[in-house]
């Protein structure tokens, strides 16, 4: 299942003051979308943002290293806006799509992988959480009316559509002329959609004013205070050369007379990282989470277990905050490689490549890499998360 999210970004956020949108503000160390493209970017296989009309450097900036499709510019409205982005992702082909607020920086991996595991009977999910408010229906300034809060829930994203149902249903709102729905789910509603209700959270708050631009700041500084268990994990890993002509290592192809041996890529760096971050985690390896006995993961790309291990931490609250890859080879040269590595597995960890180092070293010609029989790597991880 192709799985796109489609991040909305185009609001001017003149309500939250200042002179910069308020998506491109920061919130602890990072900008406001960077942590909203962040919480994604392991959940999904494409990631597109809707910027507004001049943003272009600001998106640059929040999205720098991360692997993102090039932004589309929005429309007048947010309808319009979402419009434009599933109009660049058509072309993608994506079973499903997740359309969520930049402005909401603060979801989780649970309210996601809820919506995206909705979808596998539903035409369109939708996360909520309960209103705590009594809410009034207003007529000429005085209350009017109330609506039981049994039946009332409040509405957050990402919302969740099988990604033709929701084209359609944004097609046909504009050639009725309807350009004022405020969500997406009211677009489904309107087309006739059911829309499945999933576990929103309260931390999932959308920032709108200036006052929630400072508690998100506070939030964010105690957030990562608080991630005072800190972990180091370690992995390693070996391929035997074969027949070829490159060798894949930390996800970039390195021209060489022979290949490594594996099911896929058999990134022998990729691999050792991947299982660093999982003893630091205490959950395991790559063959616990993706058994070679397993049909479906015959031939899986590296890039989806390191992925995934990613993905683990953060389900857990928590952050990788530095890791080390050591290439045990006579040949290929690793040295000339060494950035580029180090931006391609920053890009696939959705992590700065200043806290990512790629090195390497030979074995003095002795042993099995010395008589060049294939590659070793080791890796070491740390992570940072909540005490229990
Ligand atoms: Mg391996």
């Amino acid at each position: 299942m192709k799985i796109a999210a489609l991040i909305v970004a185009a609001g001017k956020g003149i309500r939250a003051g200042g002179d910069i949108p308020k998506q491109y503000r920061k919130i602890g160390d990072d900008m406001v979308l960077t942590q909203t493209l962040q919480a994604f970017i392991a959940h999904v296989d494409v990631l597109q943002t809707v910027i507004g009309e001049g943003h272009e450097p600001f998106f640059a900036e929040a999205a720098t290293g991360m692997d993102v499709l090039e932004p589309v510019q929005g429309g007048a409205t947010r309808q319009e806006s979402v419009k434009a982005g599933l109009d660049a992702l058509a072309t993608h082909e994506p079973d499903i799509v997740l359309i969520h607020d930049a402005a909401r920086p603060f979801v989780t991996a649970s309210i996601i992988s809820g919506v995206i595991s909705a979808l596998k009977e539903n035409d369109g999910a939708l996360p909520v959480t309960p209103v705590i408010d009594t809410i009034k229906q207003v007529e000429g300034g005085y209350a009017a009316a109330t609506p039981s809060r049994e039946t009332l829930r409040a509405a957050q994203t990402p919302q969740g559509f099988h990604f033709n149902t929701i084209f359609e249903a944004h097609e046909r709102a504009l050639n009725s002329g309807r350009n004022d729905f405020t969500d997406d789910s009211s677009i489904a509603e309107w087309a006739g959609v059911r829309v499945a209700l999933t576990e929103g959270d309260a931390r999932n708050i959308k920032i709108t004013t200036e006052q929630d631009l400072k508690e998100a700041n506070q939030f964010m500084k105690n957030n990562t205070s608080a991630l005072t268990d800190i972990r180091t994990g370690n992995g390693y890993d070996v391929h035997a050369f074969e027949e070829g002509d490159a060798v894949v290592l930390c996800g970039v192809s390195v021209p060489h007379g022979k290949k490594l041996k594996g099911h896929s890529d058999a990134d022998v760096g990729m691999h050792a990282l991947t299982d660093a971050i999982y003893g630091a985690l205490c959950d395991g390896d790559i063959g616990k989470h993706f058994p070679p006995s397993d049909p479906q993961w015959k031939g899986a790309a590296s890039n989806i277990f390191l992925k995934h291990a990613m993905d683990q931490i953060r389900a857990r609250g928590g952050v990788l905050s530095h890791c080390d890859v050591t290439l045990v080879c006579e040949e290929p040269k690793i040295g000339p490689h060494v950035e580029a590595m180090r931006n391609s597995l920053a890009k696939i960890m959705g992590i700065e490549p200043g806290r990512i180092s790629v090195k390497a070293t030979t074995s003095e010609r002795l042993g099995f890499t010395g008589r060049q029989e294939g590659i070793a790597s080791l890796a070491t991880a740390t992570i940072k998360l909540p005490e229990e």
